[in-house]
């Protein structure tokens, strides 16, 4: 079995102690590989040499910059089947989707920044004085194991293109995908030390860069508990601060929609990634007066989606990624039974892993737990309304605001969406890009990613007045 190492000052380095975190197939409970759990040391040392690195990749023209990471996204094009099967492997997704939504789906975005790096105004002028736009440091880069591709490439190519040095820390969970990231950053001779690697367990690894006084941002992307740890932590040394958390996203049915596209659009959301998405819209917020209706659609297109195998080629949804959040799902539908309607629930895939069905609970009043709490799973809420204002209080009856979704008339549905209290609405299905902002409102986060918005996340504004 395959034994990672880490990566520091550009060269593969052995872990300061014996310890190693294995990695699981989700689908299989194989060990497939293991990755160093790396130690105060380690992660120090790596902290050391993206500090050391700063200066000179700062220094560097942006032009030049994206020179080097042009070629590591070459890189990542030219590996990008490896890299889906690695997630396939790592996270349970089927091998297609692995390659479609996890990987080509991000590799565009990529050169997203190398085009925002051309329009980039480094220096504005003002009148009497100039706007002068410097890359904050060295940024700590937590990220987390439901899209371990696009939430690497989101914080890392962003930061870099802006002039940090970068100190990696993947999800001890879905920790391989990273290595191809950090093999392309080897393979376009990057600069040593401007990015480095540090697998290992979240709060131990995270601690010591929140501690650091030579970290200057943490730019964290999971769930809304460690988000506020890291929050709390970083305050003792006044870092900068992207978080990027947890979602219990709206989709609104309002009259006049076309329910078929609605309900399709909404199961697609809820049941791709096996649940397993930031901004799945697993609250249906829907028009009482056609709960019959919409329910038989919500039934008859729940049974088109085929869950199991992910190595089947049929398969859309694979199991759920880990024990931890096989029993977490689990434990808030068996509660979720005492609280609301079971609606629906498909048969159990067969097989070793973490497989659940997709479920779905109608009825269910809007405080419920189900109807509060981030399941992360193939799990959808029905909340019923009589009418539009009520459907607006429901759907902002969340602490969360990452995401919505509302389908109705046009004008009516821009107008609800302005109600909304999150980061994206998406208006009857339109289309998204990884290229707009993306990011939450209340607990789910402060900052964004994505477009300039996110590249300016990563720097700082000096004014120097001449
Ligand atoms: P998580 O447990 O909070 O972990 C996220 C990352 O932070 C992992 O690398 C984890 O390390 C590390 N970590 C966890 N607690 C830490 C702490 N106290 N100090 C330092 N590092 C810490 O989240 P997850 O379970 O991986 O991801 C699922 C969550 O992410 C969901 O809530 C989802 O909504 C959210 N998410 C949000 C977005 C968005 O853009 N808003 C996108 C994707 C996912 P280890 O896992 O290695 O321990």
């Amino acid at each position: 079995m395959k034994k990672y190492s880490l990566y520091r000052d550009g060269d593969w380095v052995e872990p300061s102690i014996d310890d190693y975190i294995e990695v699981e197939n989700p689908a299989t409970k194989e060990i497939i590989a293991q990755v160093p759990a790396a130690q105060e040391l380690d992660v120090k040392l790596a902290i050391r040499g993206a500090k050391k690195a700063f200066p000179n990749w700062k220094a560097t023209e942006m032009k030049k910059r994206v020179e080097y990471l042009e070629k590591m996204y070459d890189y990542l094009v030219d590996n990008k089947k490896d890299m889906a099967e690695t997630i396939h492997k790592e996270l349970g997704a089927p091998k297609d989707f692995a390659l479609k939504t996890h990987v080509e789906a991000y590799l565009p975005h990529i050169k997203d920044y190398f085009r925002l790096a051309e329009e980039f105004e480094e220096i504005e002028k003002y009148d009497g004085y100039e706007v002068h736009k410097e890359p904050v440091g060295v940024v700590g880069c937590l990220t987390p194991w439901n899209y371990p591709f696009g939430q690497i490439i989101k914080k890392v190519f962003p930061a870099l293109v802006a002039g940090n040095t970068v100190v990696l820390k993947p999800s001890q969970n879905t920790p391989l995908t990273a290595y191809y990231v950090i093999e392309a950053a080897h393979e376009a001779k990057l600069p040593a030390g401007v990015l480095q690697l540090v697998t290992g367990r979240g709060s131990e690894v995270g601690d010591v860069m929140t501690n650091s006084d030579d970290v200057n941002m943490i730019s964290f992307t999971g769930s809304t508990d460690g988000g506020s740890q890291i929050y709390k932590q970083s305050a003792e040394t006044v870092k900068k601060i992207a978080l990027e958390l947890g979602g219990k996203s709206p989709a609104v049915i309002l009259e006049g929609a076309d329910y078929e596209e609605a309900v399709k659009s909404v199961l697609s959301s809820v049941y791709m990634n096996t649940g397993q998405s930031c901004s799945a819209k697993t609250r249906l917020v829907a028009p009482k007066k056609d709960k019959e209706k919409l329910e038989e659609m919500l039934i008859k297109h729940s049974k088109e989606y085929k869950f199991g195998d992910p190595t089947k080629g049929e398969t859309q949804v694979g199991p759920l990624q880990s024990k931890k959040q096989y029993e977490k799902v689990n434990g808030l539908v068996e509660y979720g039974k005492s609280e609301a309607t079971l609606l629906y629930q498909g048969e159990k895939p067969e097989g070793e892993g973490y497989f659940f069905p997709p479920t779905i609970f109608t009825d269910v009043d809007q405080n419920a737990k189900i109807a509060q709490e981030e399941i992360f799973g193939p799990v959808l809420s029905v909340i019923y309304y009589e009418d539009e204002d009520q459907a607006i209080e429901i759907a902002n009856n969340t602490i969360y605001g990452l995401s919505g979704m509302v389908y109705g008339p046009e004008d009516d549905a821009r107008e609800f969406a302005k109600k909304i209290r999150a980061g994206q609405i998406i208006i009857n299905g339109a289309s998204t890009t990884h290229n707009a902002p993306f990011g939450g409102y209340k607990y789910s986060g402060i900052g964004r990613e994505g477009s300039i918005y996110g590249l300016e996340e990563y720097v700082e504004l000096k004014s120097v007045f001449i």
